[in-house]
């Protein structure tokens, strides 16, 4: 009963400009992560490709014509995004490992999964490609796991952009809560406190809205007073992670100051909740992370912290003080004091 990885070794054919962070680089670092874990004992298994049904739960008929219209061709979707030949393809994998992680880990084979993939997916929009992202890659399992039986789904996106797409995919969905640390104000613009959700889903939308420079210790209070709190509250069947790893120290698309541990120590606490709420069932799916030698050891971290014993988070030492966590979890806590009890 431990992780598996869903990886492939075509996401490395979706071409983006010379230039674009979001690089064909980036899968070579996916699959050096996949033959390490590989050589540790790891499972590693191939994806397939998402169906249309998997794809229309969570976008609309004519996005995904247009999306699977672009197939041999080059275009321009929106100022960031783009495909190339091989995209549609591609994306279509990438989405499917996000099911096949959740099929894998529904079906009690594995406790946890990791979908290394890109390009990534929460910026991906029902009817509407946007910030390198095609298919809503962890919506679409989201969704998935909707329709294979499991009740509630909580999502944890520790991007360092907000999540939109999947934020309005599920915002008025009170079966699927989504709890987002982001840097902010930034792209996309979303996510502010008092984003809770809409109609019967007010409140199972969790933001914590965090200024350029927060470290170790504001996502520690982040998570401690606010993510881990609703997400035990919430029990969900299933524990699902935008796993981006742009909020490290050295991306150069982000401004925060998080290390390759503290993602490890932010997934140790996420499965914990895993193993009291949903009998250890999480899945993490890659997001962004555009520094190659940050997003190795993020990932890497990640893996080990599903992978090992279970053994309690150990945050690393945080170099400076700041209060950015304090200040974010005080909005958070008053947009959302009428749904969720906060020690
Ligand atoms: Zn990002």
């Amino acid at each position: 009963m431990s992780v598996l990885l869903v990886h492939s070794e075509r996401f490395v054919e979706h071409q983006t400009p010379p230039g674009h962070p979001e690089r064909p680089e980036r899968a070579e670092v996916l699959d050096v992560v996949a033959a390490r874990s590989a050589a540790r004992g790891i499972e590693v298994v191939a994806p397939r490709a998402a169906t249309h049904e998997q794809l229309a739960r969570v976008h609309d008929e004519e996005y995904l014509r247009l999306i699977a219209s672009t197939s041999g061709r080059a275009t321009k979707l929106d100022p960031d995004t783009y495909t190339s030949p091989e995209s549609h393809e591609v994306a279509l994998l990438a989405a499917g490992a996000a099911v096949d992680a959740v099929e894998r880990v529904m079906a009690t084979a594995h406790h946890s999964a990791v979908a290394l993939v890109r390009p990534p997916g929460h910026h991906a929009e029902r009817d509407r490609a946007m910030g390198f992202c095609l298919y809503n890659n962890v919506a679409v399992a989201a969704a998935h796991a909707r329709a294979s039986g499991a009740r509630k789904v909580a999502i944890v996106d520790y991007d360092v952009h907000h999540g939109n797409g999947t934020q309005h995919i599920f915002e008025s969905d009170p079966t699927v809560l989504y709890v987002s640390t982001h840097q902010y104000p930034y792209y996309p613009g979303t996510g502010a406190t008092t984003e809770i959700g809409r109609s019967a889903g007010s409140g199972f939308t969790v933001n914590v809205p965090l200024e350029a420079g927060a470290g170790t210790d504001d996502f520690k209070v982040a998570f401690s007073t606010v993510i881990l709190p609703t997400l035990r509250q919430f029990e969900p069947d299933l524990l699902l992670v935008s796993a981006g790893y742009d909020a490290h120290e050295d991306d150069p698309l982000g401004g925060m100051r998080l290390t390759a541990d503290a993602f490890g120590a932010m997934t140790r606490e996420l499965r914990a909740v895993a193993e009291d709420c949903c009998r250890g069932r999480i899945v993490c799916v890659s997001e962004g992370g555009y520094d190659l030698r940050a997003l190795a050891a993020s990932l890497d971290a990640t893996i080990r912290a599903l992978h090992e014993p279970l053994a309690p988070a150990s945050w690393p030492t945080s170099p400076f003080s700041s209060d950015r966590g304090e200040r974010a979890v005080r909005q958070t806590r008053a947009s959302l004091m009428p749904f969720w009890h906060f020690a």
